[in-house]
């Protein structure tokens, strides 16, 4: 998944600020949440309100997160933290994948991306519902080098949705080990095992032993 030049730059400068390169609310309710212990500000877009629409043409989470992060980290001249993440179900060939926030078409809503989902694993005749999220975090500094970090978590997709908390395919999917799906957590719990969670806590320890050498 990290296969460029970039990402072998570490980044040495402390990021006071960073500008959080999404307009999901609630993915920045989680990474605002989950960094603490970190001297740094997050600041989201609506510090930045021109900043531009990042079209998300790559064909992996790591290039869509890269582009997302260079976009706002050139517009801004700071720190940028990008995410993007989404579930992959093997039995749908990947799918939704890159494509998890349009999956029933662009501006569906989480709903009707999830009962599609539904829809297909119903008509899939397979009985399996493995399924895993995933997440890159790009963090690009203001020169432009990217550093990237990521988590995984695998689970099942439930028949029924379950669960008001989160957000996206949270009320279908149930984390390995576990009984709830995501929506059924407490947020906390979720943090601690989510591919976010994981991919925010490498890159907290990350930089909290650079800065603090
Ligand atoms: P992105 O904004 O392009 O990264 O799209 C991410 C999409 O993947 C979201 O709109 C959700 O549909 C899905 N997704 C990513 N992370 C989560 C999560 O933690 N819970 C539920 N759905 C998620």
């Amino acid at each position: 998944m990290i296969d460029d030049e970039s990402h072998r730059q570490p980044i040495r400068y402390h990021p006071l600020e960073i500008v959080l390169a999404t307009r999901n609310k609630k993915k920045v309710e989680e990474i605002r949440r989950m960094f603490t212990g970190i001297r740094v500000t997050f600041l989201d877009l609506n510090a930045f309100p021109d900043s531009p629409e990042c079209e998300e043409n790559g064909e992996t989470f790591a290039d869509n997160a890269d582009l997302k992060a260079r976009a706002i980290a050139a517009h801004t001249l700071r720190y940028a933290l990008a995410d993007d993440s989404g579930l992959v179900v093997e039995a749908l060939g990947g799918a939704p994948g890159i494509h998890s926030a349009r999956f029933a078409g662009p501006g569906a809503s989480d709903e009707q991306n999830l009962q599609l989902l539904l829809r297909n694993l119903k008509e899939n005749t397979g009985s399996d519902r493995k399924a895993r999220f995933e997440c890159v975090l790009s963090l690009c500094d203001p020169q432009g080098h990217i550093e990237r970090f990521s988590g995984v978590v695998n689970g099942d997709i439930v028949a029924e949705p379950r669960g008001a908390n989160g957000f996206g395919y949270d009320p279908v999917f149930v984390p390995e080990g576990e009984r709830e799906t995501f929506a059924e957590m407490p947020a906390w719990r979720k943090d601690q095992i989510s591919h976010r969670g994981r991919a925010l806590s490498a890159l907290a320890q990350t930089l909290s032993r650079r800065w603090s050498s």
